[in-house]
């Protein structure tokens, strides 16, 4: 069993990194505000980054959309927006690395053939580079834990061994979980604050941190914001995009982020205002044990 230990002596780094697949919603400026709050409550950089990996489903309208959008809820970047496609270079050579370490191996298998396990790899196959071929990882039994601000102790057993991720599709891009890990580390990121929808994705970065040799950073996976069904909003449950700079959405987003204003409250009359407040009383600990946040009526234009 792996534990991964905080970090309080590193200087703070968080950062917010978008798919530039649409418009911000609703859901994603809670996410965006969850890690900003606890980057500055800790006095520490915030960064955006632009994951753009997957070239085929990101446009950059959207990513100067979202960059805009955040800007007028007073969300700014401490340093250059990394864009993750000008970095292709880089996770190739990461995943070269893993290649020497035969950490990986080559797939040619199809949807087809991975029907009967449900589109799971359970196994490695006998493919070949001849072949247009993916690059997935090792699978591996290894159990992690950490410890989790808001969700408590996360436990991952044997996670790995019914699937072997693909770290470079046949196509030639990228995964997420490849350059998510690479530039966490690069951009010395010390604290994740995300949504819980991720947290499925955290044993396999916490493979590949120790593949690698790189301390992880801490986690902290804010509950999400779900419409009248239960699901997350998203983009593809056709969650509208936010007006920008509209301080009543501001205010009912850091009200799910369990930071709330009296009536006629000074510090409620500005996004300025009313971030410096939010800093101050931002605990990610009054969320603990809180499965997901469903939409209350009155905020229900918003998908
Ligand atoms: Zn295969």
């Amino acid at each position: 069993m792996v534990t991964h230990h905080a970090t309080n002596d590193t200087h703070y780094r968080g950062r917010f990194a978008p798919s530039p697949t649409g418009p911000l919603h609703f859901g994603s400026l809670v996410s965006a505000l969850a890690s900003y709050l606890d980057a500055k409550k800790h006095h520490g950089q915030w960064i955006v980054r632009l994951e753009d990996v997957d070239g085929s489903r990101c446009k950059t309208q959207y990513a100067e959309q979202i960059l805009h959008t955040l800007h007028s809820y007073g969300l700014v970047s401490d340093e250059l927006i990394r864009v993750q496609s000008q970095h292709s270079d880089q996770y190739e050579q990461y995943l070269l690395l893993l290649k020497k370490r035969h950490a990986v191996f080559a797939c040619n298998c199809t949807r087809q053939s991975l029907a009967d396990y449900h589109g799971q790899h359970p196994h490695v196959c006998h493919s070949t580079t001849d072949l247009a071929h993916s690059w997935r990882l090792h699978t591996s039994g290894q159990a992690y834990c950490c410890e989790d601000a808001i969700q408590g102790e996360l436990l991952f057993e044997n996670d790995l061994a019914s699937n072997a991720p693909v770290l470079k599709r046949k196509d030639g891009y990228f995964s997420y979980q490849l350059a998510v890990v690479v530039d966490d580390h690069l951009q010395q990121i010390t604290h994740l604050v995300r949504g819980a929808d991720l947290i499925d994705t955290t044993a396999q970065q916490l493979y590949l941190y120790d593949l690698f040799g790189w301390q992880a950073p801490e986690m902290c996976h804010i509950p999400l914001i779900t419409n009248h069904t239960g699901d997350k909003i998203s983009k593809q449950n056709h969650a509208k995009a936010i007006q920008n700079g509209h301080l009543p959405t501001l205010l009912r987003a850091l009200h799910y982020l369990r930071i709330d204003f009296s009536p006629g409250d000074e510090q409620a009359n500005s996004i300025e205002s009313a971030l410096t407040y939010a800093i101050r009383h931002w605990q990610p600990s009054r969320l603990k044990g809180i499965k997901d946040l469903p939409l209350e009526q009155q905020d229900l234009h918003f998908l």
